[in-house]
């Protein structure tokens, strides 16, 4: 017999080899989380070990350092390594610090070094403002005009980006190109193996905003030959609120200066020798600037042992099903009713959350909230649901398109205004 309804969505959540890892995550009663994409919930492992950290200041003060469960001095290093298989990358190329902003300025005031007629820098038109803020700031630095230096590939339709466009504004006067892996609003995956060879043959170097793929899809950053990438930990990886981010630099690079030094980026046995003579250290951990963050590190320490056991693959296999089920019941049962999905089909294409587009859009997610939903906006029309390997069931993305469908039935959106909050 088919399944059919709740029934089919409570089986596949019997057989999903990764439902007892939702036991893990602090899940408000009542509510449904979709919004683990821009911030992923709290694990009970994140907790211990942040708890730990605070343990451990408690009792050695100053000498945490060196001593303790988690020695600070080496909290950075040790994440790298953990964080390392979730890129695809090595040990050493892999760097725990910062932000997404932060470690952006960083690497571009490394990488970005304009020469002759070499002088632009090439991004999108769909990309996260921040990364723009900062490029424009870079540009500003080197006394270059915006306008003329900030080249930003077109999308057709407002929501993809297609390799060829990108491919061919690759001239002969782009220093620098830097884009998303996965682009924040339609989740659509970019091929980075392509860009990223098609940018050496032209003598670019190339770095990726990672935020919306790492702990959600595999990378293969060494492998395929990626100058840089940045993101941050508090989205799929559920590293906490404004936690520490992230860096990869490939390890044909290590011993470049860093654009902006400081003496956290010191070889480590030489850093407290204190001498006036930067001596970074040979790997990514160079890029590091100032004392690590350690409080907002902890927590990493713990979800990082989630996807260590889960594994990367299992998460994207899950994450593609969620997705794909969530996908064929918004089809199914939200006919005619205004919704457009503007997220890729193809399993390939498309990073770890749907974006379904509605002019009510905003009020539609109030309404959800109301309803014990917790969905995310993006202006002026889309509503993003991440539906999360390591803590959704199928069960809760099925109830969520019925509620869905009760809202738009019953206009209960028109109560709201059709305005986004503070933070959307
Ligand atoms: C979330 C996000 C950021 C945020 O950067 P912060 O420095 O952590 O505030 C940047 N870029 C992208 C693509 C993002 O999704």
């Amino acid at each position: 017999m088919m399944l059919e309804g709740l029934d089919y969505a409570k089986e596949l959540d019997k057989v999903d080899s990764l439902r007892h890892f939702r036991e893990e995550f602090y899940i408000k009663p009542g509510t449904i989380y979709m919004d683990g994409n821009s911030l992923g919930l709290l694990s009970k492992r994140a907790e211990k070990t942040l708890l730990e950290s605070i343990e451990d200041w408690k009792e050695f003060g100053i000498d945490g350092w060196t001593q303790g469960k988690h020695p600070w001095f080496f909290m950075a290093e040790e994440l790298g390594k953990k964080l390392a298989p979730l890129v695809g990358a090595s040990a050493e190329e892999v760097m725990v610090t910062g932000s997404t902003t932060v470690n952006l300025h960083q690497l571009v005031s490394t990488f970005y070094k304009p020469e002759g007629l070499r002088t632009k820098i090439l991004a999108d038109e769909l990309t996260f403002p921040t990364d723009i803020y900062a490029l424009q700031s870079q540009l500003r630095l080197h006394g270059y005009d915006l306008d003329t230096h900030l080249i930003r590939v077109k999308s057709r339709d407002g929501r993809f980006l297609e390799e060829e466009d990108m491919i061919e504004a690759m001239n002969d006067d782009i220093a620098l190109i830097i884009l998303p892996t996965v682009l924040y609003r339609s989740g659509q995956i970019l091929d980075i193996k392509r860009l990223t060879t098609e940018a050496h043959n032209r003598g670019i170097l190339i770095g990726f905003d990672a935020c919306h793929s790492v702990g959600a899809i595999p990378h293969s950053f060494s492998e395929w030959d990626v100058d840089f990438a940045f993101w941050c930990n508090y989205k799929h990886l559920n590293g906490g609120p404004g936690g520490v981010g992230g860096l990869f630099v490939n390890r044909k690079h290590f011993g470049k200066i860093p654009g902006l030094a400081g003496w956290f980026g010191s070889k480590k046995e030489k850093q407290f020798d204190m001498e006036h003579t930067f001596t970074p250290a040979h790997s990514a951990a160079s890029f590091q600037i100032g004392t690590p963050h350690i409080l907002s590190a902890a927590p990493l320490i713990g979800s990082l042992e989630i996807f260590t056991e889960a594994g990367i693959e299992n998460i994207r296999q899950k994450s593609l099903k969620l997705n794909q089920y969530l996908i064929e019941l918004v089809e199914n049962e939200l006919k005619d009713m205004g919704f457009f999905i503007g997220t890729p089909r193809e399993d390939m294409r498309r990073g770890g959350h749907i974006s379904l587009e509605h002019e009510e859009a905003a009020r539609i997610c109030k309404s959800l909230k109301e309803n014990g939903i917790i969905p995310d906006f993006r202006a002026p029309n889309i509503i993003r649901f991440a539906p999360v390997a390591l803590y959704t069931s199928y069960e809760e993305v099925w109830s969520v398109v019925q509620i869905l469908k009760r809202i738009m039935k019953d206009k209960q959106y028109e109560k709201f205004e059709n305005e986004r909050e503070i933070v959307a």
